[in-house]
């Protein structure tokens, strides 16, 4: 016991709960419900439609709402929404992955790469009259996402945008929600106006009827069973010819005038594409902050056994010990229990400097840029740390920890994806040296011989 009456475990949960505690406390509570548990003996059909279900019980949920931005233009709370989205990862990973495709990617999309003109989105996709996917990668490039294949072409006869898969690699891949559930796309194309291409750029492209079917021009597939998240359609798209209307360009960075002039605030297309990609770290920080949840969950899972398993009887008193009394499952789980405890902190603080970010209240340049790399920096910490984490404690739980029922082999499946999803964590570590080489390069380049002494 600490002084003043308050436990040890409970001075934990509050250093480790953060800066939203509240959000958490609340999180947990509306999420201790069967409903929102997955059911792994389902088929991928029934899983599909079972989390669509519990995403439509989620969505009742306050805190959906309070992460975008209000009517009156005030930010929405990010870190708050982050938070709680965190706590979810708790139920089950599939309804985390699709409530994050829906609110955080293509909400976070019309959100923050469009302008009030597509507010109209906005109120439609909170509530889930309208599902959406974000389809970004390709066939032929997932992390080269500036050479992304997909045109958008401006006809100034018709004031529209022709959407189009140029060749096969230019089919949209893996995308959540494509295979079965997303009414409507927000597609990462090369825009071309004038006969020129401006690089690429967001556009809200309708793929599917109200009775599911494709629409004219539109090829959607199935990518069919994964490693994991079976609750989770994700599926491909085609594009032939598909003609939208000029305002569905996501328009906060650059725009398209009817005659299509274009223009943009940011003339550098390299600093352009940046900002573009930048803009849309909530879902990076989101990923991450999952998958150390998901680590936390199994840890929880194989200590607790370890506490009541027992095996081999203590030659001294004849009683057989318990598992954690060994030295040996101590090294095994208890650096792991430390190890999530500082990723946690690390957590907290990073969504922290992202809601002042995001919320207006830190507008020094520098800071999105460092926010950046912190993101993909402890995004690729956090998902590596899971993978290892989870077999660990599968292994520590011995045959019971391969059973479905006690959780840990799901939980493997379903964070396995998480070190290539939300940029592919090599990548992401190449992208975050680079970026240092090249702040200590400016750093250093004009020192004479005694600043470098
Ligand atoms: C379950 C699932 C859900 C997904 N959901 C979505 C979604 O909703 N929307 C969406 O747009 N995308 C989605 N994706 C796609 C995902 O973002 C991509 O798979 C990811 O960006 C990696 O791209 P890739 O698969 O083409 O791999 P690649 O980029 O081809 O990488 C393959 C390997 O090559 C290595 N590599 C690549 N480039 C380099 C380099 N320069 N130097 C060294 N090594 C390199 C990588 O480290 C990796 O190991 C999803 C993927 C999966 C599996």
């Amino acid at each position: 016991m600490a002084t003043s009456g308050v436990s040890i475990a409970e001075e934990l949960r509050t250093a480790l709960d953060g800066p939203w505690r509240a959000v958490r406390e609340r999180a947990r509570a509306l999420l201790d419900d069967d409903r929102l548990y997955g059911d792994p003996s389902l088929d991928l059909k029934a899983a599909r439609a079972r989390v669509l279900e519990q995403m439509r019980l989620v969505a009742t949920f306050d805190w959906v709402d309070s992460g975008f931005r209000h009517p009156d233009g005030t930010p929405g709370d990010a870190g708050a929404v982050v938070t709680a989205l965190e706590t979810l990862a708790y139920t089950d990973l599939s309804l985390w992955v699709k409530s994050g495709v829906q609110w955080g990617l293509f909400g976070g999309a019309v959100e923050n790469l469009g302008t009030e003109r597509h507010r109209t989105y906005l109120d439609e996709l909170i509530p889930l009259r309208l599902l959406g996917c974000f389809a970004m990668t390709e066939t032929g490039h997932g992390s080269d996402v500036a050479n992304l294949e997909t045109t958008a072409t401006y006809d100034p006869a018709t004031r529209e945008f022709v959407v189009h898969s140029p060749t096969p690699s230019a089919r949209k891949d893996y995308i959540g929600g494509a295979a079965e559930h997303a009414r409507m796309a927000a597609v990462f194309a090369q825009l071309i106006t004038g006969g020129e291409s401006k690089g690429v750029h967001c556009f809200l492209v309708p793929i599917r009827d109200e009775a599911g079917g494709d629409l004219t021009g539109v090829t959607t597939s199935d990518c069919g069973y994964k490693g994991g998240l079976p609750g989770v359609d994700n599926g491909r798209i085609l594009f032939d010819q598909v003609r939208i209307p000029r305002e569905n360009l996501l328009n906060r960075y650059a725009d398209v005038a009817e005659d299509g002039s274009y223009s943009s605030d940011i003339e550098n297309p390299s600093r352009r594409f940046f900002t573009t990609l930048g803009t849309l770290v909530r879902g990076r920080v989101s990923v991450g902050g999952a998958a150390a949840a998901a680590a936390r969950v199994g840890l929880s899972i194989a200590v607790r056994y370890a506490e009541q398993r027992r095996q081999f009887a203590d030659p001294d008193t004849g009683q057989e010990t318990v598992l954690l009394d060994y030295r040996s499952h101590q090294r095994r789980l208890l650096p792991l229990v430390a190890r999530s405890y500082a990723l946690a902190f690390a957590q907290n603080d990073l969504v922290r400097r992202m809601h002042l970010v995001q919320t207006g209240q830190d507008t020094d340049p520098r800071a999105q840029r460092a926010l950046e790399n912190r993101a993909a920096g402890l995004k690729v910490a956090q998902t590596r740390f899971a993978t290892a984490a989870i077999q660990e404690c599968r292994e520590a739980c011995g045959g019971a920890g391969y059973l479905t029922e006690n959780r840990l082999v799901t939980l493997k499946a379903d964070t396995d994806v998480f070190t290539t999803f939300e940029g592919d964590n090599v990548v992401l570590t190449q992208l975050v040296a680079k970026d240092l080489l090249t702040a200590y390069a400016d750093e250093v380049r004009d020192l004479d011989a005694l600043g470098w002494v």
